[in-house]
């Protein structure tokens, strides 16, 4: 047994150094919280993992995005790019997993054979399996977060029962399956223990969590036990659907300090003949009557929604329907995306009849409108002391959240603080001084107690 002496397994041990893995995550939130997993997967086997660093890694994981023509071109530039790297001998192996891989497997086999194996965006176990590692049930709830330690993404569901005609979500996420309550408590508390001051709840269609599961709307339930989650200061709500909107999430919202006053809900258009070719189950006026209740139920309350322009068959006449929407409704955060003709969803037998350069256009025309209303709604503000979380410091100021921002998609604080040191993950009081169309600027007041 000679040869197994300490100094030869130690000269075996140091000679195996953990595999360096990389990591690329593309797309949404959702994909995050999935590349989390893989990472937590990853390093539970030993796997040295980084996420989206410029050091480099022998093997190279890229988590795509199919969601629309820009998403695809952007993923499949990146494969691209990582495919030289391999046929340049920089690189030992190259995998390819999420949405894109999900929908165009076949395609991207043939197209891009430098690619060592491309997975779906449920097959975790056998992308492990295939780097030689092994998935550890008993991880389920932990994840390695690639957020800033003090938020996290917290995906309640994967996949989506709706049949919106332009998304090609469940051709790439599958039908609607909702995650218990138990595993998400525990998960929330896992994340709460290791820094997690924020809990940013995401899924296709948030206000379907439990109708699979519990054969109810489930969300106020899950949100009275997450707000019992020790830690958690802020959980911030994303991906609401209008249609059969509960109401009683708004109470929930109400009863608890800790939900932000905020609601992400992507309404996509406003006029009928739009909203019906869209399959949104929703009419405009149902619409309008819904957010004035959530108002009147709410006041507090800020709103985030997404618009879709140049849907086929989006005349004019519907485009300046929602002009005059969004002028009139006064949303707190707006973004818009241009129509894309993805194949296999229901709108693909539609004429894509509206040119690009007046998608383009209308896209453009509403986020005018929204960057004046933007300006007033922060102009609002100054003056005012505000609860903010610091998410970094840069240059001289110290960068941060309102409850009515979320991160990277929403307004930013600028602080100026003078003597106090301020760490990322803290809450402080802010008074607002100035305001942009999307940014404010703010002066250090105190701690948040
Ligand atoms: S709700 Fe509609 S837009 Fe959202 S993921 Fe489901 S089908 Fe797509």
């Amino acid at each position: 047994m000679h040869y197994l002496s300490s100094d030869t397994i130690h000269l075996r041990t140091k000679s195996i150094h953990p595999k360096k893995v990389k990591i690329i995550t593309l797309g949404c939130s959702k994909n995050i919280v999935d590349s989390e997993v893989l990472k937590s997967q990853l390093e539970a086997n030993q796997f040295n993992v980084q996420h989206e660093t410029d050091r480099h890694a022998p093997v190279v994981i890229i988590n795509t995005c199919g969601f629309i023509d820009l998403a695809k071109e952007e993923s499949i530039n990146t494969i691209l790019e990582y495919a030289d790297e391999k046929k340049q001998g920089r690189l030992e192996k190259l995998y390819v997993t999420g949405c894109l891989s999900q929908r165009y497997k076949d395609d991207l086999e043939q197209e891009i054979p430098e690619v060592d194996a491309y997975f779906g965006t449920m097959e975790l176990p056998s992308l492990l399996n295939t780097m030689g590692a092994t998935y550890r049930d008993e991880l389920l709830g932990e994840r390695s977060i690639v957020t800033p330690a003090h938020y996290a993404y917290l995906k309640i569901s994967e996949g989506c029962n709706r049949t919106c005609s332009f998304c090609a979500i469940p051709l790439m996420r599958g039908q609607h399956v909702s995650r218990t309550k138990e595993s998400l408590v525990k998960e929330a508390t896992h994340l709460a223990n290791r820094g997690v001051r924020e809990l940013i709840l995401i899924a296709q269609e948030l206000t379907y969590y439990g109708l699979d599961l519990y054969q109810r709307r489930a969300l106020p339930e899950l949100l009275d036990q997450l707000c019992q989650v020790k830690g958690i200061e802020w959980i911030r709500l994303h991906y609401a659907y209008p249609h059969k909107f509960p109401l009683d999430i708004i109470e929930a919202m109400k009863r608890h300090p800790q939900i932000c006053n905020y609601l992400d809900m992507p309404l996509q258009h406003i006029s009928d003949p739009v909203l019906k070719a869209m399959r949104r189950q929703i009419t405009s006026d149902e619409t309008k009557e819904l957010i004035a209740k959530i108002r009147d139920m709410h006041p507090e309350i800020r709103i985030r929604t997404t618009f879709l322009v140049g849907f086929p068959g989006e005349t004019q006449e519907d485009h300046e329907a929602l002009c005059r929407f969004v002028e009139e409704t006064k949303f707190d955060r707006v973004g818009v995306f241009e129509y894309s003709h993805e194949e296999g969803t229901r709108g693909y037998v539609l004429n894509d009849d509206v040119p690009a350069h007046v998608k383009k256009e209308r896209a453009e025309e509403l986020m005018a409108i929204q960057q004046s209303i933007s300006a007033a709604h922060n102009t609002s503000l100054v003056g005012r002391e505000l609860k903010i979380l610091i998410d970094r410091k840069e240059g001289g100021q110290y960068v941060g959240r309102t409850e009515y921002d979320s991160p990277e998609v929403d307004n930013e604080v600028w602080i100026e603080s003078t003597d106090k040191k301020l760490q990322p993950g803290e809450f402080v009081i802010a008074k607002i001084t100035q305001a942009s169309e999307y940014d404010l600027t703010g002066m250090f007041v105190k701690e948040w107690k």
